[in-house]
């Protein structure tokens, strides 16, 4: 695969989309007269890989329309702000960010509210920033070509929040961001309930996306250029093929390594629950099956986990890890944690302190806990001071910096497969990922790696990534 600034991505026509036709042969190609033209979108994104991803897919429906991408809010003609609402801080920068977009408004331009924002706040967006013209919540995706179309034909104040829909949102095309890494959905939604999360609310419920549409995507970027793949999901290991075939996740795992070109396949986030021996077998059985699971902890206490409804136990948890540590390969596994739960005592933080010891994770993501609306946690008394909750944040990064460091300097010696995804500024010097997800920067003579894999010999580390020379 070539420079990705090169690469006609819009090209990539998803299979079992509604067809357009011949929307297949690169930038306004093929779209046709009646939608050519119609204007220019400026599309921003805040939040997890998910919203990214479906950043990716609205771009691609808009290019299927005749819209054409801009680098600037000023330059569009439709400023779509795709939001994240899992903290407070999150959403309360939608409100401001929406202001500044107000103040571009000087007459023409239309402004779309999409994602968890806007399934939260709903229609009362209208309400505090009359100058939005859609608000769509990322369950309601599905209908945004109707949605879009009334806005074009005029109306004022345009809305899909739906969150009880069967429905995957597929799109004909994928306007793709990522020229190395290619992102598939296989499943959205969440069932579980965690009682600090507003996904389930925001999201919709559970719904998993027939396999044999996933492996043909696939194939298709696979044609494309694509040899590594990301499949998620909120719980992507609870996938539940609708199909016939009925295929499990480890056996999509399994059939996804194995279509021609594919050399790593990805997935994120797992639930700890649904983590199941076969999954470590499929890894085991293919190393194209990338040695790295994210598997969100957040809380070393028992009685704390019971509160947050996470459904396992600390010492189930630990037999999951004991699970991936039973793997061939040296898997990475990285978390995430929430400190400052409603009723957390130090004695339960301190015990997710000696979780990171016992687990020794490759990575940590740390959230001060944030209550969200329509969550079961809002309403539970005993809150945590916002004092407290940064001394507790910066306590378990401090403990979480020093483990890193000894993982890292463990390494030093070895020798990383490594897929280039950058070239730095200094002469020579490039970087990429490893299959578990390390970032390695790394020395090399060769003119051009972009998208090459190398191997790299390990000298020295950062805080958080390996330096390394090209074995040529
Ligand atoms: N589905 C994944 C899971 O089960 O862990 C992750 C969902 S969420 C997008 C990513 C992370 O945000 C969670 O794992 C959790 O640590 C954090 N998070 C979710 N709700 C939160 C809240 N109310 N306050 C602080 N952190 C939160
Ligand atoms: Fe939220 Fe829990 Fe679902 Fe993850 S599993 S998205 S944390 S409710």
């Amino acid at each position: 695969m070539g420079n990705g600034f090169d690469i006609r991505l819009e090209t990539l026509v998803n299979p079992g989309a509604p067809a357009l036709d011949a929307v297949a042969t690169g930038r306004g190609a093929g779209i046709p007269a009646d939608v050519a033209g119609r204007g220019t979108f400026f599309l921003e994104t805040f939040g997890c890989q998910m919203n990214e991803h479906d950043s990716e897919k609205v771009a691609g429906l808009l290019v299927a329309r005749g819209y054409q991408q801009v680098e600037t809010a000023e330059a569009a003609s439709l400023i779509l702000y795709n939001t994240c609402s899992i903290r407070e801080k999150a959403a309360q920068k939608v409100f401001s960010r929406l202001g500044e977009y107000r103040g571009l408004n000087t007459g023409e331009k239309k402004i779309a509210v999409l994602g968890c924002v806007a399934q939260q706040e709903g229609e009362d967006i209208f309400t505090r920033a009359p100058w939005v013209s859609l608000v769509c919540g990322s369950a309601s995706y599905r209908k945004l070509p109707q949605l879009l179309a009334q806005v074009e034909a005029g109306e004022q104040r345009v809305a899909g929040l739906d969150n009880d829909t069967d429905e995957t949102f597929e799109t004909e095309i994928t306007r793709r961001d990522n020229p190395w890494r290619a992102y598939i959905t296989i499943i959205e939604g969440c069932d579980k309930a965690c009682a600090y999360c507003v996904v389930p609310f925001t999201r919709g419920p559970e719904r998993s996306r027939d396999s044999a549409r996933i492996l043909q995507e696939l194939k298709q970027l696979a044609d494309f250029g694509y040899s590594e793949v990301q499949f998620l999901g909120q719980t992507v290991n609870s996938y539940l093929d609708p199909s016939p075939s009925k295929m499990k996740f480890s056996e999509l795992l399994i059939e996804a390594a194995a279509v021609p070109g594919i050399r790593r396949v990805r997935f994120t986030t797992s639930h700890p629950r649904d983590f199941s021996p076969d999954i470590i077998a499929a890894m085991d059985a293919d190393p194209a099956i990338c040695n790295h699971v994210h598997l969100p902890v957040q809380s070393g206490s028992t009685r704390v986990l019971r509160e947050m409804q996470r459904t396992y136990s600390r010492a189930e948890y630990l037999e999951k890890i004991a699970l991936i540590r039973s793997a061939k390969r040296r898997t990475a596994i990285t978390t995430d944690v929430i400190v400052g739960f409603p009723g957390e005592t130090t004695a339960d933080f301190d015990e997710t302190l000696s979780l990171l010891d016992e687990v020794t994770y490759d990575g940590v993501f740390s959230f001060k806990y944030s209550p969200r609306p329509n969550t079961p946690a809002s309403s539970l008394a005993d809150a945590v001071s916002e004092e407290e909750k940064s001394r507790r944040l910066a306590l378990l990064q401090e403990k979480q910096r020093a483990i890193q460091s000894g993982t890292l300097q463990s390494l030093l010696g070895e020798r990383f497969e490594v897929h280039v995804d950058g070239k730095s500024k200094k002469e020579n010097a490039w970087y990429g990922h490893s299959s578990c997800n390390r970032v390695v920067s790394f020395t090399s003579v060769n003119p051009q790696l972009l998208g090459e894999y190398v191997q790299v010999s390990i000298s020295g580390c950062t805080a958080n990534s390996l330096l390394g020379e090209h074995i040529l």
